[in-house]
């Protein structure tokens, strides 16, 4: 996995203050998408022991509230074990995670039935903001997504109904709206 770009102080990408990871690699190509240089799977630099490192350093102080991972599409195959990864650390930092990506949330639970690494990272994020980018439902009002059809989904909630009731009725985030 390549990193685009880390952001060591993030207001934009969720609540608080974050870090901000960006991922390479995406073939979605949405119409209209800000992060299109991270397309490329090749760009930016390699992820490495190093880099978790760094995020790590980045998580310490006590202002960051949290992490978003975002890209790029986090949730590409080879994105996947690194990105696991990162919400391993976040995670054992006791920092809130948010993960935007492409994939709705009912794909990527139709996906994680085989592919396991993406249930642990639904399941330890908070919050997923979930749908591609749709340049025509873009909306500038709206707070931590681009265009209408993308939700700011909390996780957590939305597993324990889950698995309570077998039904897929994702909660949304009401946060500081
Ligand atoms: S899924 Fe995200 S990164 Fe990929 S093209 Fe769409 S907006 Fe850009």
């Amino acid at each position: 996995m390549n990193v685009a770009k880390i952001k060591p102080c993030d207001i934009a990408d969720g609540p608080g203050v974050r870090v901000s990871v960006f991922v390479s690699g995406c073939r979605r190509h949405c119409h209209g998408c800000q992060n299109a240089e991270a397309w490329d799977f090749g760009f930016g630099e390699p992820y490495t022991e190093q880099t978790k490192e760094y995020i790590l350093k980045l998580l310490e102080p006590d202002y960051i509230d949290g992490i978003t991972i975002l890209g790029g599409e986090p949730f590409e195959q080879e994105n996947i074990p690194g990105v696991a990864e990162i919400v391993q650390i976040a995670e054992e930092s006791g920092k809130s995670i948010w993960i935007y990506s492409g994939y709705t949330l009912e794909q990527l639970v139709n996906r994680a039935k085989t592919e396991r690494e993406i249930w642990y990272i639904l399941d330890t994020a908070d919050v997923l903001v979930d749908g591609e980018y749709r340049e025509d439902e873009r909306d500038i009002t709206l707070k931590y997504r681009g265009s209408r059809n993308q939700r700011v989904i909390e996780t957590t909630a939305t597993f324990v109904e889950y698995w309570k009731t077998g039904k897929m009725k994702p909660v949304i985030w009401e946060g500081e709206e």
